[in-house]
């Protein structure tokens, strides 16, 4: 099975007691800490012939249909545009889910269960469900059949109605320890795991998606032009970053922020393979105009939801680092 070790205790809770199990649960919480793995290993267990206290025994006919995609007492909800569905031929689909997929769900929950036992509706992301769509659920969460679990998936839950959030039986799911992530981490081979941790704010599963090597090498290349700064270097790097705007803007946001705390004799946050470049530069820069030149930068952060030229912004802001360390020069 495939529950974090971190959503143990949570999963003990929960199905400690089968004949308590809510017939609607909302579960909640930072992105990146299991959430959907969570409610896809209950579903299973819930639809097994043979449960375990801890899972799925892997092996029924009922885990094979449900690893396969197909189980007839299963059914998810998703925003036609994350399922990957078309909403009209060569249209993508929405982000939102909307009433026709909730109608569906009736339909689904008219039928008698193929199996005899549960039935698990899963919705996710559940603040995606437009208001049309809420209120068609909070129909069938007023009056739940028989032996039906509704679990809604939701990272951000106040931006559903209150009226459906009150009808559910709510189940957090934390961060977990530093430790803990950091231990579960290396178990899956990455490197550097803590400071993968600290640049996504500590949810493990953010950090596997942030090690993707695509996004390493390019991690690879900010660090190379902010480590030997030069004008044609910092101007390539905005120019090939320009897509991607507020990655390059993070790092730099991070990258002065470990300079800042190595002048103040600090520990190195965030990129600590680099400590001997930060220690380097550190010692050139002179600390108000670098301590000015992070505000600025953090400052700036607010435009990048604005339409303009992210090439141009990046630029200015590497310039203006480089603008730092050069003005530290021959103190
Ligand atoms: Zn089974």
């Amino acid at each position: 099975m495939s529950l974090h070790p971190w959503n143990l205790d949570l999963w003990r809770e929960l199905t400690g007691d089968r004949a308590r199990l809510p017939h609607a649960l909302l579960l909640h919480g930072p992105r990146g800490t299991g959430k959907r793995e969570f409610v896809a290993d209950l579903a299973k267990w819930l639809l097994c012939e043979a449960p375990g206290p801890e899972g799925a025994c892997d092996g029924c006919k009922s885990c094979g249909w449900f690893d396969q995609g197909g189980h007839p007492d299963f059914k998810l909800i998703e925003p036609a545009a994350e399922a990957g569905k078309e909403e009209e031929p060569g249209k993508k689909g929405g982000k939102y889910i909307t009433i026709n997929e909730i109608r569906q769900l009736s339909d689904f929950l008219g039928l008698v269960s193929h199996q005899g036992g549960w039935r698990v509706v899963v919705i996710q992301p559940a603040e995606q469900l437009n208001a049309a769509a809420a209120n068609a659920l909070l129909k069938t969460l007023e009056e739940p059949p028989a032996n039906v679990l509704i679990a809604l998936v939701a990272h951000q839950p106040r931006r559903l109605p209150a009226t459906v959030r009150s009808r559910c039986r709510k189940l957090a799911v934390g961060l977990p320890g530093r430790e803990q992530a950091r231990d579960w981490l290396a178990g899956q081979g990455m490197r550097e795991p803590m400071a993968m941790l600290d640049e996504v704010g500590g949810a493990p599963l953010l950090a596997i998606e942030y090690a993707e090597p695509e996004r390493l090498a390019r991690r690879a290349r900010f660090l190379a032009a902010v480590a030997k700064p030069s004008p044609d270097g910092l101007s390539r790097l905005a120019q090939e970053s320009q897509q991607r705007v507020d990655e390059c803007w993070g790092w730099l946001t991070r990258w002065l922020y470990d300079l800042l705390a190595v002048q103040g004799n600090g520990p190195v946050r965030y990129f600590p393979e680099s400590e001997p470049v930060l220690r380097h530069l550190a010692a050139k820069a002179r600390p108000a105009s670098l301590w000015q030149c992070q505000q600025e930068v953090v400052a700036a952060g607010r435009w990048l939801r604005h339409p303009l030229n992210g090439q141009l912004l990046l630029e200015s802001w590497l310039l203006s680092y480089l603008d730092t360390l050069e003005a530290g020069n021959g103190r």
